[in-house]
């Protein structure tokens, strides 16, 4: 049975990179009714925060996604935050230590540094040289004496390391280009390097998928399951890796998490629809077929299969982003759309007085901006008109309608709309329109000064509609605002 996990570290703000990673991972695991294991990487206590530990959560949930072993829901391998495993790293670290699969390196910083560059300028790989490999019990006590720290490096094979990345194909490393690493810094704290792969062997994980940047420790954490497997850690397999391309953001640059793009927290910000966000970043490296891009998650998993990632690196493009979630908006039935926009139409998103929204009013208008809505934090200003005491006032909008005659035809149509006997789009629209005939203007251009006199703005939604829902009186006030 497939057995992935989604393992971030709590540090900063939840990104989109993260998300596709985790994405990936959840569609992976739907796909072939396997378990998703949700972890938390917290052994770095100078980076972790508790409260990004929370935002990851509630990001997760947000998004709409599930697993089934993890933090706060437990599952037979609990606990799921590394921060509670000490004792267990602590033990695999002296078996590996015992068996001399690692070692203490005694190696300052300095010395580390004065090495390296030499290295370097004799053209020799730079990588740890291996210098506490073989250090004998005469050199450790004299470095004991001497009250020097350690850090434990683990000590990597001689031979090269292939294995089948399941979106990139066979991969080689040789030694030269993986050096012996730390897996336990100087204080005793465990590094990622260690406990990573350490939780991947007992928590069974059988495919792990990752971004592209760690695939350099790959070789490394193939190397440690060798050794896990000689000490009895985990089941004795090592899992199938699959790397995700990298995502670029402007210039063709990696996005970086500094990157404002690249913030979930901007996104849910916007109004953007987790269906809607979830769809482009699948995107990412992925595809359900080449003239299909809208597509629902019950979709992407039937369809996921890792032979269909691509291992290109992929374009974040926010204007396409944009446009899926535009279209997911349109595929809500009305009912839906009403409900989402809920938290947009209060404080502190609706421009509004409280008392001053009207449900049914915009229940009424709700249908003509569904297509009009890209974020859905576009609602306010596209039904702030019904809401507002006066509307808003866009001196572009002005300038633009309110050019000469506009007064004449306002009178005109005010007159008209006053003797409209239905108040309802239909006879509003005639009215107009016949206005219009009397000043010599089409349709288009007799509705432009009343859009913004009413409105505030020359686009908007459908403007007798607008008017309708509106109602007789408050149209005409405005009106006679416009002309005073
Ligand atoms: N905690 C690691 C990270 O957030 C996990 C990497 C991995 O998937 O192996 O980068």
């Amino acid at each position: 049975p497939v057995r992935v996990r989604f393992c971030p570290s709590p540090t900063g703000n939840p990104h989109v990179g993260l998300v596709r990673t985790a994405l990936f991972n959840w569609a992976f695991a739907r796909h072939h009714r396997g378990t998703l294991v949700f972890r938390i990487e917290d052994t770095d206590v100078a980076r972790d925060s508790e409260e990004s530990y929370q935002q990851l959560l509630d990001s997760m949930r947000w998004l709409g996604f599930d697993w089934d072993e993890g933090p706060e829901i437990g599952g037979p391998h609990a606990p799921y935050r590394q921060s509670e495993r000490m004792d267990i790293y602590r033990d695999v670290v002296a078996k590996l230590l015992d068996r001399g699969y690692a070692y203490h390196c005694y190696c300052t910083a300095d010395e580390l540094d004065e090495r390296r560059e030499a290295a370097r300028k004799a053209g020799r790989p730079s990588g740890y040289d291996g210098h506490c490999r073989d250090l004998t019990d005469e050199q450790i006590a004299a470095y004991e004496r001497e009250g020097r720290e350690h850090i434990v490096r683990f000590r990597m094979p001689d031979h090269p390391i292939t294995f089948t990345d399941l979106v990139r194909g066979e991969l080689t490393f040789t030694p030269e280009n993986v050096p012996d690493y730390g897996i336990v810094r100087a204080n005793g704290s465990p590094l990622y390097t260690l406990v990573n792969p350490v939780d991947d062997a007992l928590m069974e994980i059988t495919h792990v998928l990752r971004g592209e940047d760690l695939l350099s420790s790959t070789p490394r954490q193939i190397a440690l399951y060798a050794a896990l497997a000689e000490i009895g850690v985990g089941n004795g397999t090592t899992p199938h890796f699959a790397h995700l391309p990298y995502v670029m953001g402007e210039g063709n640059k990696k996005l970086s998490k500094r990157d404002p793009q690249s913030s979930l927290n901007l996104y849910r910000e916007r109004g953007f629809l987790p269906e809607g966000l979830l769809n482009y970043l699948s995107l990412l490296g992925w595809s359900l077929s080449a003239d299909q891009d809208i597509f629902s998650m019950d979709e992407m998993v039937a369809a996921f299969d890792l032979s269909d990632v691509n291992p290109n690196p992929a374009r974040f493009d926010l204007k396409k982003c944009e446009h899926i979630n535009a279209e997911h908006v349109r595929r809500l039935d009305v009912k839906a759309f009403i409900e989402a926009c809920g938290p947009w139409l209060k404080a502190p998103h609706a421009p509004w007085r409280p008392e001053a929204f009207d449900q049914a009013a915009f229940e009424a208008i709700a249908p003509h901006a569904q297509t009009r809505v890209t974020v859905l934090s576009d609602i306010t200003a596209n039904v702030d008109f019904l809401f507002l005491d006066e509307p808003v006032e866009d001196e572009a909008s002005w300038q633009k309608a309110m050019k000469e005659g506009a007064d004449a035809l306002l009178r005109t149509v005010r007159e008209k709309l006053a003797d409209v006997a239905e108040w309802a789009a239909e006879p509003l629209k005639a009215a107009v329109l016949a206005a219009g005939e009397e000043h010599g203007l089409k349709l288009g251009k007799a509705q432009a000064p009343v859009r913004v006199a009413v409105t505030g703005r020359t686009v908007g939604l459908p403007l007798f509609e607008s008017l309708e829902v509106l109602g007789r009186e408050r149209t005409l006030a405005r009106i006679d605002a416009a002309l005073a």
